[in-house]
């Protein structure tokens, strides 16, 4: 085992970043530096401190740890989150990051600001998805991939470092509470979304309540059972539509899980109260979900589920084919519901200007054939318009 101490010595250029690992990940990487299991389980316990409740980027902070093994993990890995690629800030407060996971892999996360002094991340799950929802730009992107437990968490630390959040239980921090709303089926990727929520509620680390979590599906009805199981978060549905037709139509996974479906999955969640509620996203197209009496079949099928419903305006984007209600038919559809007993709050677009509304995000990468990798991997030019279902819109990678 080699301990020389030279803290400051850079890590390999292979090496790894423990940034946002879970603990059990941490105890995993301390063991095979050869430590052995009962002190890896201490130290795995320290380094989670370090790394997720003071936000380190240096082991030389970490002074619990012996300075042996300081220098021998600052040998083997190191503390930086993902590169940021681009950081912008709305008028109104939003902020965006699209973060490159690696290089060609690229997604958004945004952080969205309460009046009060709390606010939430919105965190991708996949780069890209594979669900088409007809309204949503992230839809038109092809899915990349699924993005690991790691790089879930790291989307927090990039938006705590932004923030200036640290240590983690810093009283009256803006960013309290996370929303898996950004790019992706939270579902399809559930054991890294799962990890990463371990991660994020650790009390020893981020410290941000699993009440505080919402995950967010279009209705993959057979996993939500396993969400509530092994997550505790809360549940939210990207409803749309009442009828199955229109469903069928705009979000298609619905042939898959259709809403008699989905709402025995919603029923049986765990723990739902009328402080537990479920939310539901409903984006509000003109003409096309939008009428009286659509509201008043939402109602009817909300029948005995504890439910807030999230009126959203549609926020368009770039050949977008469809457009946002107007503003009376959307108080209309809101006084419907809330007569009925159910918070409908409409949604403020947030963060337009930065195109980091809901349904806005959308990142340049493409999924690349093993062939391509491979053409790149040896430095030849890539073979452009093949594997590409890029846009000519105007975003650069
Ligand atoms: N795949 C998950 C997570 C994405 S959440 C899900 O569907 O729930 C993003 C939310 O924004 C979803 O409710 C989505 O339906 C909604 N959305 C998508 N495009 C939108 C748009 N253009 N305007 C308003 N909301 C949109």
């Amino acid at each position: 085992m080699k301990t020389e101490l030279d803290l400051n010595r850079r890590p390999a250029a292979a090496s790894r970043s423990l940034a946002g690992l879970s603990l059990t990940a941490l105890e995993d990487e301390i063991k095979s530096l050869d430590v052995p299991a009962k002190p890896a389980r201490m130290r795995a316990k320290q380094l989670r401190r370090w790394l997720h409740h003071f936000g380190s980027t240096e082991f030389s902070d970490m002074t619990d740890i012996s300075k042996e093994l300081r220098a021998l993990l600052s040998q083997t890995y190191h503390l930086n989150r993902p590169e940021i690629s681009e950081h912008k800030v709305s008028v109104d407060g939003t902020q965006k990051w699209l973060i490159r996971f690696q290089p060609g892999v690229e997604g958004e996360s945004v952080f969205i600001p309460a009046v009060s002094k709390t606010g939430a991340l919105c965190v991708s799950s996949q780069v890209g998805c594979t669900l088409n929802c007809k309204f949503c730009h992230t839809g038109t992107q092809k899915l990349v991939r699924n993005l690991t437990a790691q790089e879930i968490v790291s989307q927090v630390l990039i938006a705590r470092d932004a923030l200036d959040e640290w240590p983690a239980t810093v009283h009256g921090r803006a960013l309290s509470n996370i929303v898996f709303m950004g790019m992706g089926e939270p579902l399809y990727n559930l054991d890294n979304v799962a990890e990463a929520i371990d991660t994020m509620s650790d009390g020893e680390g981020m410290s941000i309540g699993r009440r505080r979590i919402t995950v967010s599906t279009a209705g993959v009805a057979d996993k939500i059972p396993e969400l509530g199981a092994r997550t505790g978060a809360m549940l939210a549905i990207s409803l749309h539509a009442v009828r199955d037709d229109l469903r069928n139509e705009i979000v298609p996974i619905n042939k898959k899980y259709d809403l008699q479906n989905l709402f025995e999955a919603i029923r049986a969640y765990p723990d739902l109260s009328n402080a537990r509620r479920v939310t539901f996203e409903y984006v509000m197209l003109k003409g096309v979900n939008d009428s009286a009496a659509e509201a008043r079949d939402l109602v009817k099928l909300l029948k005995g589920v504890p439910a807030k419903i999230n009126l959203i305006p549609f926020n368009p984007w770039p050949d977008s084919p469809y457009e946002c209600s107007d503003w009376g038919t959307i108080e209309k559809f809101a006084d419907i519901v809330k007569r009925a007993g159910y918070p409908s709050p409409i949604r403020t677009p947030r963060g337009r200007d930065i195109f980091a509304a809901c349904g806005q995000l959308r990142s340049e990468s493409i999924r690349k054939s093993a062939a391509e990798r491979r053409r790149e991997a040896l430095g030849a030019p890539s073979l452009k318009g093949k594997t590409s279902r890029q846009s000519d819109k105007p975003f650069s990678l």
